[in-house]
C-alpha cells in the first residue's frame, strides 16, 4: 500500500522511493534504520535456537555497522555484535555468523576446538564461510 501523502512511499513496510528533497545522507539514513529494523526483528530467533544448541548463554546482543568484521563478541560480558550488513546476505549466511560467534563465548580462539565445535553444531559452517567472504561486506553507494 503506499502512502502519497508522505515524502516516503512505503510498501509492505519497505521504503521503495525516497524523494529527492532528501539530501543524500537522510536517505542513506533512512535506509540504513530499515535494514538495522528488518535485521533486529530476525535476531532474537535465531538466537534463541542457536544459544540452545550450541549451549550457552548471552547477556546481550546488538547490531552495528562494522567495516571490517561480520560480527564480534565479548567474551567476559557473553555479549555478541552483529553487522547491520548482513541483512543483505543469505539467512544461512547470518546464522553462520550468530553461531561463529556463540561458539567464541566457549572457545575464545580459532583453534581445533573451536572448529570441532562448528563441525559438531553445523557441519557446512566452511561453505557459509566462505560463502560469506565472496560477497562484498558492505555496499553503501546510495548516490
Ligand atoms: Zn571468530
Amino acid at each position: 500500500m503506499a502512502e502519497r501523502s508522505s515524502a516516503i512511499f512505503w510498501v509492505l513496510n519497505c521504503p521503495i522511493y525516497l524523494l529527492r528533497c532528501y539530501s543524500h545522507e537522510k536517505r542513506l539514513e533512512i535506509i540504513q534504520q530499515w535494514y538495522r529494523t528488518q535485521l533486529k526483528a530476525i535476531i532474537p530467533a535465531l538466537i534463541d535456537k542457536w544459544k540452545a544448541i550450541v549451549g550457552v548463554e548471552i547477556n546481550e546482543w546488538g547490531v552495528k555497522q562494522m567495516k571490517t568484521k561480520w560480527g564480534s563478541c565479548n567474551i567476559e560480558d557473553h555479549r555478541i555484535w552483529l553487522n547491520l550488513e548482513l541483512i543483505k546476505k543469505p539467512l544461512h549466511c547470518i546464522e553462520y555468523i550468530i553461531v561463529h560467534e556463540l561458539v567464541h563465548l566457549l572457545e575464545r580462539h580459532h583453534s581445533d576446538r573451536f572448529k570441532a565445535v562448528m563441525d559438531k553444531v553445523m557441519p557446512h559452517w566452511r561453505i557459509y564461510r566462505d560463502e560469506l567472504n565472496q560477497l562484498p561486506l558492505g555496499h553503501n553507494d546510495w548516490s
